[in-house]
């Protein structure tokens, strides 16, 4: 274990950000993750993983620590379902391969989502209908302040749409070191409805598709929409799809009675951010080395040299922008560090 002095991150986050670490430790084994943290150190500590879900906003004076544990393990199989456990530092898309490779269902729709999988359950990744949630069995996780190891339930965990415990009352007291999911082995409960899924099928005249099929589809049409941020600098969406009241939503359907909507409950309506943020005017935009991408509004771009404070502005004015015209407030998906 090395410790890096004022080591820069450029590489190590998804918007390409050129800002330093003052210290910087990568882990490779818990032992590694709970040496590192009995450290003594005056600095505020700092966790990275894929940095796919962060934009840094300066240099941070702060303890980097890099999870970086690898390894995944079949737990326990039946005919029909098998416990498969990968550590925090695997990334997520090879995992996700892998499980294709050995015919494990579940996780073929959230193909090609950046980062590591000791992050996903944070924010209970999700995409094309399906979420981290539906296939988690259990997480471990090392306690900050006791360096104690404790195992979290899915019901621990508390999942809501890009959210849990880890967002909430567990913010910063515990690192995710591995997570373990339940999967298929036969009978795949397939979910192809959701978003382009069914077309790209179609097109291939697929008929019975495998979970290879889905996430192939899933791969295309991610690669047709969303940047690669090894070409262009981003973090995905960076916005969460706002979830209104039914007399905000109201209000709302009369002023735009085109938006397109999602009940959730009859009392709650989800919008479209990237439709909100287009209907302000931003997609497509560019100012200097920031922007809006051009296919998708949700998503905003490092184009070169942006600094994290120039991205983190263009946020905000579309956040404000947004809620004088529409009234709806959005709020970033992105951890603005
Ligand atoms: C092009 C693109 C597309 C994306 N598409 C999607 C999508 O479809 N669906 C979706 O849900 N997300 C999407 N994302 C967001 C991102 O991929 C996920 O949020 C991912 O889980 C982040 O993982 P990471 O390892 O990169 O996290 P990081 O950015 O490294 O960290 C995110 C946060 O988690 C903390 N953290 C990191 N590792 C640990 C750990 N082991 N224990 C405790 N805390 C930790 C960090 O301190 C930070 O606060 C996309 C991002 C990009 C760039």
């Amino acid at each position: 274990m090395r410790v890096e002095e004022n080591k820069s991150l450029k590489n190590l986050n998804t918007f390409g950000i050129d800002c330093k670490a003052h210290y910087f430790v990568s882990v490779t084994t818990i032992e590694e993750l709970k040496q590192a943290l009995s450290l003594k150190t005056s600095e505020r500590l700092f966790i990275l993983g894929g940095g796919s879900n962060m934009l840094l906003t300066g240099n941070l004076d702060a303890f980097v620590l890099h999870i970086n544990i690898k390894g995944i393990e079949i737990l326990k199989e039946t005919e029909t379902e098998v416990l498969v456990k990968a550590m925090a530092g695997e990334n997520w898309h090879e995992f996700v391969q892998y499980c294709i490779a050995n015919d494990f269902g579940g996780l073929e729709n959230l193909s090609l989502i950046p980062g590591n999988v000791g992050t996903a359950p944070i924010q209970n990744i999700g995409a094309y209908g399906v979420e981290l949630k539906d296939t988690f069995e259990s997480c471990n996780t090392v306690e900050i302040e006791t360096l104690k190891e404790k195992e979290f339930t899915k019901v621990e965990c508390a999942f809501e749409y890009r959210n849990s415990i880890f967002k909430n009352e567990g913010k910063e007291k515990y690192i995710i070191t591995s997570v373990t999911f339940k999967l298929t082995k036969k009978n795949h409960k397939t979910s192809i409805s959701y978003g382009d899924i069914q077309k790209v099928l179609n097109d291939k005249k697929i008929e019975t598709p495998t979970i290879k099929d889905i996430s192939e589809a899933v791969i295309a049409i991610r690669q047709s929409k969303l940047p690669d941020p090894k070409v262009l600098g981003n973090s995905g969406s960076f916005f969460k799809n706002p979830v209104i009241d039914s007399e905000t939503f109201q209000e709302f359907r009369r002023n735009f009675p085109e938006a397109p909507f999602y009940e959730v409950s009859p009392t709650e309506f989800k919008i479209p951010a990237g439709w909100l943020i287009e209907k302000a005017g931003f997609k497509g935009q560019r100012f200097g080395d920031v922007g809006v991408h051009k296919n998708q509004a949700l998503v905003l771009v490092n184009y070169g040299n942006a600094t994290g404070k120039e991205i983190f502005q263009l946020a905000m004015n579309i956040q404000k922008k947004v809620k004088e015209m529409t009234g709806i407030f959005i709020e970033p998906e992105v951890n603005v560090f």
